[in-house]
């Protein structure tokens, strides 16, 4: 396990998503989801899981990428969704810091 969390700080995140302890926990929360997108399902909707989002990035957050409840079970679109989202908070961040140092 250990050795997993070093190929992320490594940046090395194929190697992680290509371990077979990625596989293990991703099979375990498709199966904790039922394989059903979570957000669809919140919207109430049904779409079967395509993706396995990681809640707190795993760059960010190494030592979660292997925790069942960091994992959640979307389709490729809310999969897309989450992340331009993300992005986007991200950029404001990153403006807000430079408009703070100007
Ligand atoms: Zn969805
Ligand atoms: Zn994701």
């Amino acid at each position: 396990m250990s050795s997993i969390i070093q190929h992320i700080i490594e940046g090395n995140l194929l190697k992680f998503y290509k371990s077979k302890e990625w596989f293990q926990i991703r099979a375990e929360a498709l199966r904790r989801d039922n394989y059903e997108c979570q957000m669809c399902k919140e919207k109430g909707k049904y779409h079967k899981a395509e993706n396995v989002h990681h809640i707190n990035e795993v760059k960010h957050r190494p030592d979660l990428s292997l925790t069942l409840d960091n994992l959640l079970c979307l389709c490729i679109r809310c999969h897309n969704d989450v992340h331009d989202r993300l992005d986007q908070q991200q950029k404001k961040k990153d403006k807000f810091i430079n408009e703070e140092r100007w």
